[in-house]
C-alpha cells in the first residue's frame, strides 16, 4: 500500500484509539460467547507500523508490542527506551541476531529450534534477565511459508528445552495457523482440527499460554482457549512495506 493509498484509508476509518477500544471489546464479547471465564491478552503487532502509533496506544495505557524485524525492534527500542514498554519477537529468528533481541525484547514466541533456544539462554544469563519467556512456535498446518516443528514434535522438543535451556521459562505455544481455516463466529463444537490440536498441546507445554489468533482468525482462536491475540492490521490499518 502507498503512503496515498494509506492516509485515504486512514481518513475513512476509525482513529486507533476507536480501532482500539474496538478490539478489547470485540476480545471481551468473543470470549463471553466462548463461555469463557477469562479472557486472552492483546498483543498489540507494530511491525511496520510508526513509532508515533505505538506512542498513541501507550497513552490509553498499552504496553505489550509485537515486533517481526530485528533492525525494526531495535531501532523502536531504542527511540522508547523511555517507556515501559514490553516487546515481544515474534519474527523469525536468526542466530546472529539472538543478543540483540535479548537485549531489548521481554519474550520470544518464535522458538523451534534448540540451537536458537541455547542462544537466547546465553544471551539472557548474560544481560541478567533470566528466567526469559519464550514460546515454542508450531507450524500447525505444515506450511512451507512458515517457521515451527510439527504438533507431533512438540512433546521431544518441549522435553529437550527443559532438559538443555532451565534459564528459559517455557510459556506455551505459539502458532500462526493457515488462512484457509478463517470464517465468522464457528461454534466451539466446530472448531477446524488445527485449532484443536493446538488447544491441546499448550495445555501440557510449559505454563500452558495459548499466544493464537491474528486480525483474521480471533474469534476462531479464543473459542480455542487463546490466552493471547495477535493483533496488527485490525488495529492499525494496512501495513506500507
Ligand atoms: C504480522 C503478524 C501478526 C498480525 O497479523 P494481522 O493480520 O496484521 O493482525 C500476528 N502474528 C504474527 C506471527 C505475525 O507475523
Amino acid at each position: 500500500m502507498t503512503k496515498e493509498k494509506e492516509q485515504k484509508f486512514l481518513q475513512q476509518s476509525q482513529t486507533l484509539e476507536q480501532c482500539y477500544f474496538s478490539i478489547l471489546s470485540q476480545v471481551k464479547e468473543m470470549s463471553r460467547k466462548a463461555s469463557r471465564k477469562d479472557e486472552p491478552t492483546l498483543l498489540a503487532v507494530s511491525k511496520k507500523h510508526s513509532i508515533e502509533k505505538i506512542k498513541r496506544l501507550y497513552l490509553l495505557g498499552h504496553r505489550r508490542f509485537g515486533e517481526n524485524y530485528t533492525q525494526e525492534l531495535l531501532e523502536k527500542a531504542e527511540q522508547l527506551s523511555q517507556y515501559d514498554i514490553e516487546f515481544v519477537y515474534i519474527g523469525r529468528i536468526q542466530s546472529n541476531k539472538i543478543k540483540k533481541i535479548v537485549s531489548v525484547a521481554k519474550e520470544i514466541q518464535s522458538v523451534h529450534s534448540l540451537k536458537h533456544a541455547q542462544l537466547i539462554e546465553k544471551a539472557a544469563i548474560s544481560c541478567g534477565k533470566i528466567p526469559f519467556p519464550v514460546y515454542i512456535e508450531v507450524n500447525v498446518d505444515d506450511e512451507i511459508s512458515k517457521g515451527g516443528i510439527t504438533p507431533e514434535e512438540v512433546p521431544e522438543f518441549y522435553a529437550q528445552l527443559k532438559r538443555q535451556c532451565p534459564n528459559l521459562s517455557i510459556q506455551g505455544i505459539m502458532s500462526l495457523p493457515s488462512q484457509k481455516h478463517q470464517r465468522k463466529h464457528p461454534s466451539i463444537s466446530e472448531l477446524p482440527n488445527a485449532y484443536v490440536t493446538l488447544k491441546q498441546l499448550a495445555k501440557k507445554v510449559g505454563d500452558g499460554k495459548l499466544s493464537l489468533g491474528t486480525s483474521q482468525d480471533m474469534d476462531i482462536a479464543i473459542a480455542a482457549g487463546s490466552t493471547e491475540v495477535r493483533i496488527g492490521t485490525a488495529l492499525f490499518g494496512p501495513r506500507i512495506s
